[in-house]
């Protein structure tokens, strides 16, 4: 494994517009201010979305004098890198951003075999407090802009399609990002509206492109809010955190299980699917004597009659000072069968990147941590 620390700032940006939080119009308007004509805003749009530009000096039929100014009012690129950490194998490449205020956030590229997936993060920290994740234990500092989740994208869109860029792989260097998943730090959907700002930017042909159905939104299960993506009109697959399926064990894993309980979530999902037609995903972290018995397997699968779905059974990632620890392999695959043998559709996930951090917000955890210790 490889890390690489960059210079870490506060910066002076935090002045600066980011034309990532603009849609089309409102960058027209902001051009017009700077006295320029409308077609520079489509100009500059495609710079962005389409040419992955990640500074104006890049825009090079913008003028000189336009570009300079730019760049002292405004960004394209509102997050800069302050650590990269690269798998032994090298098809993990995990990214830690510092946001102009100094909040930092984390993002995972996966390298599969036709596959380059994207690991996301919707808010700097997060307010869910489950018990076994990483994010949690800090709370929520903040909610990302729209502009802060599409830049992450824009800057693996950058990466992928940039040979020249650190770190060199053995890999196949992959030309586009071609799935994303909302499983970074944060609850998508307590960040409601700026993620869907997000995601409309990201699926609109105009801007970044990426089909909907290539996008897949993980959630703790806020009810509500599923029921109002399912109304978006966009094919985005939905995946929920479920961990355990029943009230009394969720709640003591899933605090917020106390709001939305087991089966509202549930028939929230029904609904889902009854709309979208697109089977969902159900997370379920197994935990050593926690979650993981084949009394509780039966019960999941019992809960899960009927609905188009799939389980992800994935070992925990061990956090340090947790008391949880992951369940073993066979018992894992003892629980995926007993899903199985009831109709349920079950796969374990790979622990894929867990050697460089890559499990929910613990790379932001080793290096902002070490930081404030040190
Ligand atoms: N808030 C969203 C998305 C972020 S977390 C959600 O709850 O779904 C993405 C997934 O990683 C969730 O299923 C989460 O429960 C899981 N997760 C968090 N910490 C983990 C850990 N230590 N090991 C394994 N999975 C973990």
């Amino acid at each position: 494994m490889t890390t690489k620390t960059f210079i870490t700032f506060p910066d002076a940006s935090q002045a600066k517009r980011s034309l990532l939080d603009m849609d089309e119009q409102q960058l027209a308007d902001f051009l017009a201010e700077l006295g320029e004509p409308k077609f520079r805003a489509r100009q500059t749009w495609e710079w962005i979305y389409k040419r992955y530009a990640g500074d104006f000096a890049a825009m090079s039929n913008l003028p000189k004098a336009l570009r300079a100014r730019l760049a002292e009012v405004a960004t394209v690129a509102p997050l800069t890198l302050a650590t990269e950490v690269v798998s032994a194998d090298r098809d993990t490449v995990k990214c830690l951003f510092q946001l102009h205020d100094g909040q930092t956030i984390e993002a995972v590229l996966m390298l599969y075999d036709q596959r380059r997936t994207l690991c996301i993060s919707s808010q700097a920290g997060c307010a869910m407090g489950c018990t076994f994740c990483a994010t949690a234990q800090g709370g929520l500092a903040r909610n990302l802009t729209p502009g802060e989740i599409v830049a992450q994208v824009l800057y693996f869109a950058r990466y992928l399609a940039d040979p020249a860029l650190p770190p060199d792989t053995d890999v196949e260097r992959p030309a586009q990002v071609t799935n994303i998943v909302l499983m970074g730090m944060g609850e998508p959907l307590h960040n409601y509206a700026n993620v869907w700002t997000a995601l409309r930017r990201i699926t609109d042909n105009d801007a970044f492109g990426l089909g909907a159905r290539h996008i897949t939104l993980s959630t703790v299960g806020l009810a509500p809010m599923i029921d109002r993506m399912a109304d978006e009109g966009l094919q985005i697959g939905l995946a929920v955190s479920l961990h355990a399926p029943n009230d009394e064990l969720r709640t003591s894993l899933v605090p917020v299980n106390k709001g939305y309980p087991v089966d509202e979530v549930l028939a929230a999902v029904r609904r889902y699917v009854a709309k979208t037609n697109r089977r969902v995903t159900f997370e379920y972290a197994l935990m050593r004597g926690i979650n993981d018995t084949p009394e509780l397997a039966e019960e999941m699968a019992a809960k899960l009659q009927g609905i188009l779905c799939h389980v992800n059974l994935i070992p925990l990632n061990p956090i340090p000072d947790s008391p949880f620890q992951p369940t073993s392999d066979e018992d894992t695959e003892r629980f995926a069968q007993i899903l199985r043998a009831a109709g349920i559709p079950a796969t374990v996930r790979l622990r894929r990147g867990i050697e460089i951090n890559a499990g929910c917000g613990q790379l932001r955890r080793a290096v902002v941590g070490k930081a404030k210790a040190s």
